[in-house]
């Protein structure tokens, strides 16, 4: 715990935007105001604080927000505030406003930021996981997860509908980078015959043997939920592998894409960037500085920045077993 009683807080979000950071700024904003302090947005991330663009907001600011995708303050990627000038010019800003906390809502690489900020120049930083991805460690949940893997389920419910109709094979492929968490819930969800996900290895020749059998008992109609950055490229890739082992199947391929990012957040996320920008407060004023708000267990975890970086987490093996069953 660190005695530097803070007084005027920022706030931004940084990186890849989700759905929740609306809520998150919300939170920060309100609870700060509650406390008596005062409250800064700063757009567009750390460029920013470097180009000084910071306002001060009140309670109204972010009224009728909560149900808004996106970010009201924008997201950026600074290369800038990697290099040492880049942080001192942001410092000074920050200096002459009065600002003596940050809230980040961000990924790890925003957490990084942070972390080099604060060790050079003593501004406590609360980080808050904002990414649809599910991959921070120190965290169960993350802000927009729950809300991106809902709306991937809406579109393979749709997209289900016209591969029914007409028997086909389709490869849907959804977001997460190198992580499986989107394609493991969303497919479940959907109840995909299979889900490809990078934590686990998919044997090429059980997939085929599998959608072979398949087609042996007119079973023609197969969903497989792909996670983007998987060991078979993209979804087109995977699909003229199946296409050259499967000369007769009608195989057709979606991506996605950034419809999953962005719409109205869901009640989960909500709850959660609601609860996490309250904490991320709470801790600047008691003094729990340089940390990662996050939840493990349904209860509030705080992880130092340094430690709050890019995980996978592991999907148990039972998972995939259940996927097999089911889809039988
Ligand atoms: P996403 O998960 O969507 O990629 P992220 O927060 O990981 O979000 P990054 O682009 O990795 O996104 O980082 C956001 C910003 O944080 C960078 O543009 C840069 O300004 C800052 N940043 C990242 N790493 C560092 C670092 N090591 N030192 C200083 N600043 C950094």
């Amino acid at each position: 715990m660190s005695k530097h009683k803070v007084t005027k807080i920022g706030v931004l979000t940084s990186g890849g935007d989700s759905p929740g950071m609306n809520a998150a700024i919300r939170a920060v904003v309100r609870t700060g105001i509650y406390h008596g302090l005062e409250v800064f947005g700063i757009r567009r991330g750390y460029s920013g604080m470097i180009d000084n663009d910071i306002f001060l907001m009140d309670s109204k600011s972010v009224a009728n927000i909560i149900q808004r995708g996106g970010t009201i303050l924008k997201t950026a990627r600074s290369d800038e505030f990697r290099t040492p000038e880049g942080r001192a010019i942001a410092y000074k800003n920050l200096k002459r406003l009065g600002i003596d906390g940050l809230v980040i809502i961000g990924g790890d690489g925003s957490f990084k930021g942070a972390q080099t900020f604060s060790n050079e120049y003593d501004i406590p930083c609360i980080g808050l996981p904002g990414t649809i991805d599910k991959d921070i460690a120190g965290s169960d949940v993350t802000i927009g997860f729950d809300t991106a893997v809902n709306t991937a389920v809406e579109a393979i419910d749709k997209i289900r509908d016209t591969m029914d109709a007409h028997d086909r094979l389709f490869i849907v492929e959804v977001m997460g980078r190198d992580a499986g968490y989107i394609a493991l819930h969303s497919g479940i969800a959907t109840g995909a015959e299979n889900i490809i996900i990078p934590e686990t290895k998919t044997d090429i020749e059980e997939l085929i043997a599998n959608l072979t059998e398949k087609e042996k008992r007119k079973k023609l109609v197969n969903l497989i939920v792909v996670a983007e950055g998987g060991q078979f490229g993209d979804a087109n890739e995977l699909a003229k592998i199946v296409k050259g082992r499967l000369p007769n199947a009608d195989v057709r391929v979606c991506i996605l894409g950034h419809i999953q990012r962005g719409g109205s957040p869901t009640c989960e996320d909500r709850l959660i960037a609601s609860h996490m920008g309250y904490y991320a407060v709470e801790s600047l004023l008691i003094g729990r500085h340089n940390v990662m708000v996050g939840v493990i267990n349904n209860k509030i975890h705080y992880t130092p920045l340094n430690h709050a970086v890019k995980q996978k987490q592991t999907i148990g093996q039972e998972w995939m077993k259940i996927v097999k069953i089911l889809a039988s």
